[in-house]
């Protein structure tokens, strides 16, 4: 790619994941080399392992996929041991960045490991100013913090009008999981 830009969504409506997960299947499809990273998450989510899938079977060579999170109990608090993996995540990115091995590299949810301290805004922010030209960066999750939002060059705020979860609808394999 020429020139790649920051793209970030974030809000508290439903569709940033599926978003950035539309792009790299969309990227792949022009042939584009995509790195798609999960952080503050562990565990074989419907989307991970489609992309696994589609990684061994299509694009072996163009899609690596990668979490960067640790097990942890539903709704418990954050550990050191998430921050290790989040900062091990942005570590990780980095390298994959001056590698130049892949056009689009996704970050989804590394907005919520800034907005709970795992990883320090400025990295992130920092990450967006020194990337190479040609690499599309992607970050995603809610509570995206303001500087971040201001170092990039794409900013969608997904809003909640309504929701079936505020009706008590669980979260759905393939859906919402
Ligand atoms: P998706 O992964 O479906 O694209 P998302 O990445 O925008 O959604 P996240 O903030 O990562 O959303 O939330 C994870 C999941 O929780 C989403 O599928 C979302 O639909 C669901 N969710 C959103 N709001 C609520 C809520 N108030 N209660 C329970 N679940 C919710
Ligand atoms: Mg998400």
């Amino acid at each position: 790619m020429k020139q790649g830009y920051t793209q970030i969504y974030t809000g508290n409506g439903k569709g940033k994941t599926t978003a950035s997960m539309g792009l790299a299947v969309r990227a792949l499809g022009a042939g584009l080399s995509v790195y798609f990273t999960q952080f503050t998450k562990k565990g074989k989510y419907s989307e991970i392992k489609a992309l696994e899938d589609m990684a061994a079977a299509l694009f072996s060579g163009k899609l690596k996929v990668e979490q960067f999170g640790v097990i942890r109990k539903v709704l418990s608090p954050f550990t050191d041991r998430d921050k290790e993996a989040a900062e091990k995540g942005l570590e990780k990115i980095r390298e994959a960045m001056d590698s130049g091995m892949y056009d689009l590299i996704i970050t989804d949810e590394l907005n919520i490991a800034v907005h709970y301290k795992l990883v320090d805004k400025n990295e992130v922010i920092d990450l967006i100013k020194t990337k190479p030209e040609s690499t599309e960066l992607v970050i995603t999750g809610r509570y995206a913090d303001p500087d971040v939002l201001k170092a990039a060059d794409l900013v969608t705020e997904m809003c909640e009008e309504k929701h079936y979860a505020n009706e008590g609808v669980p979260a759905r394999k393939g859906i919402e999981m």
